[in-house]
């Protein structure tokens, strides 16, 4: 079992020194300044050059960049960090779907999930916490209580050791296989909007990483107060998680449901910034034998999404240790799309990536566990560097 120190409650003794890559541009430029480490009069210029060192080339290390000079970058390397977390574990599926298991913290363990083929040329699948505080019945993340909310660092460090891995540096590279990027790892992201909203300002930014806004889609299992700033903050496509279209069955598999039901849920989808035919909102249907897929569902769904632009992206049930559910079988799972089909809505059946390294859609949970203060301070202590 692996403990778990919760940073967000408890400081431990020696802070890490803060890591520059889940830093805007703006904010990068004020640490430097507050830290009394570069001239305020440079700090544009410094941020700058970090920026591309980081964001275009990946470098890991301030001794890399030439461009500052050297006792420059031994003042900046004392208080910060460009440094990756550790790869705990790397699995690489039959199919070619790799997962990352990255340390990024004491005791902080998320999963990464790259995916081939996926969107342009392949997709990565980012976590936005550790642990879920939901507990969708279906999901093996909402068996795992919430540790804490991932960093904007934490967040674009799962895109930066993709990158590491695929040979994608510098960032423009010609035939990136890193396309997309998805937020349908562990955890809820718009119960951690300012962090994903600052690690997508990162990640799509052109003189960087330049994964267009576009190209990033954030999945929710229905946070309804949150979709006008997601949109209006962070301009990424959107994804629902529906799975069900009665309250009744969805108040059991999404228990979000009794906070904010079908009809407030899709009032929010309406309303979403910048959705339009060209940009359509993608609702995740979830496949379960014998509970929501019979052609009736079918229907009850094309009901409840009447009226806007979407796509219904439909997911075969991946199992995992424990699960309750088992998954629709093929004949099933295809006549469901063909009703849809006919009413019109492109409707993907998503192939199953990685499940043989559990590395699927909700099979992604990691051994963190939250722990008590006094525990947390022992294990900062034991892992601080000497
Ligand atoms: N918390 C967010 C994003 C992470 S889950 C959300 O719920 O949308 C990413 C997607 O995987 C969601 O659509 C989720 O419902 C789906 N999912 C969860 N468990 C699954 C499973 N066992 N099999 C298939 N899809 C699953
Ligand atoms: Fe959390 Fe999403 Fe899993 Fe539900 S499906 S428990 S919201 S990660």
């Amino acid at each position: 079992m692996t403990l778990t120190l919760d940073l967000s409650r408890a400081t431990p003794k020696a802070a890490a020194p803060a890591n520059l890559s889940g830093m805007t541009r703006a904010e990068l430029a004020a640490a430097l300044v507050e830290s009394g480490v570069v001239d305020p009069r440079q700090a544009k210029m410094r941020a700058t050059q970090i920026w591309r060192w980081m964001h275009h080339f990946g470098v890991t290390d301030f001794d890399r960049m030439t461009d500052i000079g050297k006792e420059a970058r031994a003042a900046i390397a004392e208080r910060f960090t460009v440094a990756r977390p550790e790869i705990v574990e790397r699995q690489v599926s039959v199919d070619g779907t790799r997962k990352w298991l990255l340390r990024t913290a004491p005791g902080i363990e998320v999963e990464a999930v790259y995916i081939p083929d996926v969107g342009r040329a392949g997709a990565l699948c980012v976590s936005s916490q550790v642990g879920c505080t939901l507990n969708c019945t279906f999901c093996h993340t909402g068996t795992q209580p919430l540790v804490r909310n991932l960093t904007a660092a934490e967040i674009v460090a799962q895109v930066q050791v993709c990158r590491d891995d695929l040979e994608e540096w510098p960032s423009d590279k010609a035939d990136r296989r890193l396309s997309n990027i998805v937020f349908m790892g562990m955890g809820e992201p718009l119960y951690n909007l300012d962090n994903v909203a600052a690690a997508i300002d990162i990640i799509s930014d052109n003189e960087g990483i330049g994964i267009s806004r576009r190209r990033i889609t954030v999945s929710t299992s229905g946070v309804v107060p949150e979709l006008k700033a997601l949109g209006e903050r962070t301009g990424a496509m959107l994804a629902i998680s529906l799975h069900a279209a009665r309250d009744d069955l969805r108040d059991i598999l999404v228990p979000l449901n009794k906070k904010y039901d079908i009809a407030q849920l899709m009032a929010g989808v309406q309303a979403y910034p910048g959705l339009s035919n060209a940009r359509r909102v993608t609702f995740e249907y979830v496949m379960l034998n014998g509970v929501n897929d019979t052609p009736a569902d079918a229907k009850a769904l094309l009901q409840v999404v009447k009226g806007i632009p979407a796509k219904i992206n439909l997911i075969p049930y991946n199992p995992w240790p424990g699960g309750l559910y088992e998954c629709s079988d093929w004949g099933t799972i295809e006549t469901f799309a063909a009703i849809l089909n006919r009413a019109g809505y492109a409707s993907p059946i998503r192939t199953p990536r990685g499940r043989d390294i559990l590395a699927a859609c909700g099979q992604l949970k990691s051994e963190s566990e939250k722990v008590r203060a006094s525990a947390q301070r022992k294990i900062a202590e034991a892992e601080a560097p000497q």
